[in-house]
C-alpha cells in the first residue's frame, strides 16, 4: 500500500494572508513488504534465460567461450524521459537482504535495514527504485524508465501482463533480461504493459539504452523497478559494496552513497496535489501561469532527507529580488517527501515571471511561473509536454500522445516526413545520424532531438 501521512492539513479560506507554511509530508513507498518474485517463478525464469542463452551460443550468435577476467561495472538503470521537467524521478525503497534468516532478520549492504525478507523465507534479491513524485502518473506519461546498466544481449523478455498491481498477488510481471559479456545477467522487473523494447531476444543493447517504462506488474505495491544481477556462475550480486556486503566488491561505475538527498522536482500547483489509493493516478494542479489573486502551491519534491537536513525555498520577482525566504528542518528520515509554501498577493506584489528555487543538500532546483502574465508559447506545462522513447532506438519511436504529423529535420536542413500512426513513427528509413524532429500533436508542436542508432 501507498499511503500518505499529512503532517500539517491546512484549511485555506482566503488568498489574502501573510504567509502559509511550511507544511511537509512523507510519501510512504512500499511499506508493505512483498516478495518481488515468488522463488518457483525465480527458477522458472532461469531455466528459461538459460536455454536462450544454450540456444543463442549453438546458433552462433553469442560466443560459447566462457568469460574472463573482471567482472563489468553498471551505469544507473533509470532515466528520466528526457521531455520531462522532473529534476530526478526515483528513490530506493529496498536493497538486497544479506541476512539468511527470517523474518525481520534484516541487513542491507551497509548493516541497515532498507531492506525486506518474508515469512516464507525470502531475502529480497535486488534493489528495488522507486519513481517519484507522482509515480502512478508517471508511468501513465511514460516518464520514468529502466534502461541497461551495461553493454550486453537481451536474453529475455515478458511482456502481456497487468501493470497496477497494489498488494501481494501471484501475478506474473513484465520484464527484460540482459547478458552481459562477462556473463553476468542483469533483470529488470515490474515493467509497465506494452512498454518494453521493440528489440528482440538476441539484440545487443547499449548502456543507457531503453529497456521499457517502470510499472507494477506482477508482485508489486506500486511502480518502481527491481534490479537483479547474477554473476557468471549465477551467484547473486548485490552490486554495492559495503560493511555487510561480503560476497562482492561494487558493480558500479560510481556508487552511490547510501543515503543520496536530492531534489526531485520543484513545481508550482493551482491546489495541493491528489495522492489517493494505489493503483489510481495523482491529480498534480500543475499550474505555471497564475492570476493576480491566485494562490500559488510552490512545492519541492525531495529523496533521502536525513533528520536535521534543511530545506530552504526562495521566491524571486520577475526584477529579480528577493521576496521571500525561510528554511524548514528535517525531525525525520523521509525517503520520499514533499514540503511547500503556499503565497498569496502579499508575497506575489508584482505581475510577470516569477522565480521559485528550492535548495536541499547543496542542490538547488528553480521553477518559473507566470503571475498576472503568460508565459509565451515556448513554455507550457509539464503534463502536456510531448515526448518519445526509446532514444536510442532502432526502427520507431513511441510519442507519450497521438501525433499527427513528424518531420526529421536533417543537419544539412532536408525535411523527411515519417510515417505515423497513433503514438508511434517509423524512423527504419532514415539512416543513422542526428536528427531534430518537429513533432505535433493536438495544438502542440515540439522540437525533440533524434540520434539514431
Ligand atoms: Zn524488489
Amino acid at each position: 500500500m501507498i499511503k500518505i501521512y499529512t503532517i500539517a492539513v491546512l484549511c485555506l479560506s482566503a488568498v489574502s494572508f501573510a504567509q502559509e507554511g511550511p507544511f511537509s509530508a512523507e510519501y510512504r513507498f512500499n511499506p508493505d513488504n512483498v516478495d518481488c518474485l515468488p522463488e518457483q517463478s525465480r527458477s522458472a525464469i532461469k531455466q528459461r534465460l538459460a536455454g536462450t542463452v544454450a540456444e543463442l551460443k549453438s546458433q552462433g550468435r553469442l560466443s560459447s567461450q566462457m568469460p574472463q577476467g573482471a567482472h563489468i561495472l553498471f551505469d544507473w538503470p533509470v532515466v528520466k524521459n528526457p521531455g520531462t521537467t522532473y529534476n530526478n524521478v526515483w528513490s530506493i525503497s529496498n536493497h538486497v537482504d544479506h541476512n539468511a534468516a527470517f523474518p525481520n532478520a534484516l541487513s542491507d549492504y551497509m548493516c541497515g535495514t532498507r531492506t525486506y525478507d518474508t515469512g516464507a523465507g525470502y531475502n529480497h534479491k535486488g534493489v528495488d527504485i522507486f519513481t517519484w513524485p507522482f509515480t502512478w502518473y508517471q508511468m501513465q506519461n511514460n516518464q520514468s524508465w529502466a534502461v541497461a546498466a551495461a553493454d550486453g544481449v537481451i536474453i529475455g523478455k515478458d511482456n502481456g501482463n497487468a501493470d497496477q498491481s497494489c498488494t501481494f498477488n501471484s501475478n506474473q510481471w513484465n520484464a527484460v533480461y540482459v547478458l552481459h559479456e562477462d556473463g553476468s545477467v542483469s533483470w529488470y522487473g515490474h515493467l509497465k504493459n506494452n512498454s518494453l523494447t521493440p528489440k528482440v531476444v538476441g539484440d545487443a543493447v547499449s548502456s543507457g539504452e531503453y529497456l521499457g517504462v517502470i510499472g507494477s506488474s506482477g508482485n508489486s505495491t506500486g511502480p518502481h523497478l527491481h534490479f537483479e544481477v547474477y554473476d557468471a556462475q549465477d551467484n547473486l550480486v548485490d552490486p554495492y559494496a559495503g560493511s555487510c556486503n561480503t560476497w562482492n566488491d561494487s558493480w558500479w561505475e560510481t556508487q552511490k552513497p547510501y543515503l543520496d538527498p536530492k531534489i526531485n522536482a520543484v513545481y508550482t500547483h493551482s491546489a495541493l496535489p491528489i495522492f489517493p489509493n494505489c493503483p489510481q493516478v495523482e491529480t498534480p494542479f500543475f499550474k505555471d501561469e497564475f492570476n493576480v489573486g491566485e494562490a500559488v502551491y510552490a512545492m519541492g519534491y525531495f529523496s533521502d532527507q536525513a533528520v536535521g537536513a534543511s530545506v530552504t525555498i526562495n521566491l524571486y520577482r520577475p526584477d529579480s529580488t528577493l521576496a521571500y525566504t525561510s528554511s524548514a528542518v528535517s525531525n525525520n528520515l523521509w525517503y520520499s517527501s514533499y514540503w511547500y509554501w503556499i503565497f498569496g498577493t502579499t508575497q506575489l506584489n508584482q505581475t510577470g515571471i516569477w522565480t521559485l528555487s528550492f535548495t536541499f543538500a547543496g542542490q538547488t532546483v528553480s521553477h518559473q511561473f507566470a503571475y498576472g502574465t503568460s508565459l509565451g508559447a515556448e513554455a507550457f506545462e509539464a503534463d502536456r509536454q510531448l515526448a518519445f522513447y526509446p532514444n536510442p532506438a532502432n526502427d520507431r519511436i513511441t510519442f507519450n500522445r497521438a501525433i499527427s504529423n513528424v518531420q526529421a529535420i536533417t543537419a544539412d536542413g532536408k525535411r523527411v516526413e515519417l510515417s505515423v500512426s497513433g503514438e508511434t513513427a517509423d524512423i527504419s528509413g532514415l539512416p543513422t545520424g542526428l536528427y531534430m524532429l518537429r513533432a505535433t500533436s493536438e495544438e502542440k508542436q515540439t522540437i525533440l532531438k533524434l540520434v539514431k542508432h
